[in-house]
């Protein structure tokens, strides 16, 4: 029988959990809700632990077909001793050994690590960064999440927290961000922030996102272009600080606010093409994320043939 990963992909909203082939096609999946047991640590592992037999049971899949567990989380992992050491969007998560935990209730060997390197992994090896050897993947959102795949390999760093392209400062001084620091990049462009602009220039306090996108793209709204121009300014200012320190051949960029369109994209390569040096920036390429919202169920596969030292 094919050999399968149980993978899961842990959001502060939704969480996925999947069964996704050692090739990289996700066979069958599930939904929980996140928020609905973030007010308990043990009910939201037990949430977990129940998906997984549960996706096994309805479609029969034997125990024995499946190789290992890879976890996704969007937080800063002791990938070496599989602790998690906090989640800054889901409360009560500090130094947990979730490793062991989930080996220990479904006694198969696990592997954790960070959602947005998991995502890098799988885009370089089945998405926007196949064929390439060194690339810097970047996720737009609430938070603004990155990963860095160096000659095939997550690249990890001291303490497991390498590629927070997000929290790189792009001033001396600015807004206080979340992660304790001021002026990074997400305190400029993470969703909140790009929320509370829309806010003020539109004086519509529920307007979304999408709403935004529209009226840059359809609506061609000269101030809706405009404010995703600044957005897309000030990440191409961080990327092309990226850019000369890592030398990459992609940056890959996904999230939702990635469906901004035209603008946003047009803004960041101008940005870097002004901004980054001339060696760096002839060799890189600035690119959509292709494999959607499977991302980080694929690339907690790889984590898995990674962890067992699988081949291919
Ligand atoms: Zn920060």
């Amino acid at each position: 029988m094919e050999k399968l990963v149980l993978a899961i992909d842990l959001g502060g909203t939704k969480t996925k959990v999947g069964l996704v082939t050692l090739s990289g096609r996700v066979s069958h999946r599930t939904y929980l809700s996140t928020r609905s047991y973030a007010h308990s640590k043990a009910a939201l592992i037990v949430a977990l632990v129940e998906s997984c037999n549960k996706l096994l049971q309805d479609y029969n899949v034997s125990k024995n077909s499946i190789c290992g567990i890879g976890i996704g989380l969007p937080g800063p992992i002791d990938y070496a001793k599989g602790v998690v050491n906090f989640l800054p969007n889901i409360p009560h998560w500090e130094r947990v050994p979730l490793k062991e935990i989930i080996q220990k209730k479904l006694k198969v060997p696990t592997f954790i690590d960070n959602d947005v390197n998991l995502i890098t992994l799988a885009e370089w090896k089945y998405g926007a960064g196949k064929g390439a050897k060194n690339i810097l993947g970047m996720t737009l959102g609430t938070g603004v999440g990155g990963g860095l795949v160096v000659d095939g390999n997550i690249y990890r760093g001291a303490s497991f927290s390498a590629g927070e392209i997000g929290h790189m400062p792009i001033n001396e001084s600015g807004p206080v961000c979340n992660c304790g620091g001021s002026a990074c990049l997400e305190s400029y462009v993470g969703n909140n922030a790009i929320l509370k602009q829309a806010r003020r220039i539109f004086k519509k306090p529920d307007i979304t996102l999408e709403q935004l996108s529209a009226m840059a793209g359809r609506e061609k709204d000269r101030r809706a272009i405009k404010l995703w121009q600044e957005v897309g300014k000030k990440i191409g200012i961080a990327l092309a600080g990226a850019i000369n320190l890592l030398n990459p051949e992609r940056i890959i960029i996904g999230g939702g606010v990635a469906n901004a369109g035209i603008f946003l994209f047009a803004a960041i390569r101008k940005t870097v093409s002004l901004r980054a040096m001339p060696t760096q920036r002839a060799a890189v390429k600035i690119v959509p994320a292709k494999l959607g919202d499977d991302a980080g169920l694929i690339g907690a596969m790889l984590l898995v043939k990674e962890g067992l030292k699988l081949k291919g």
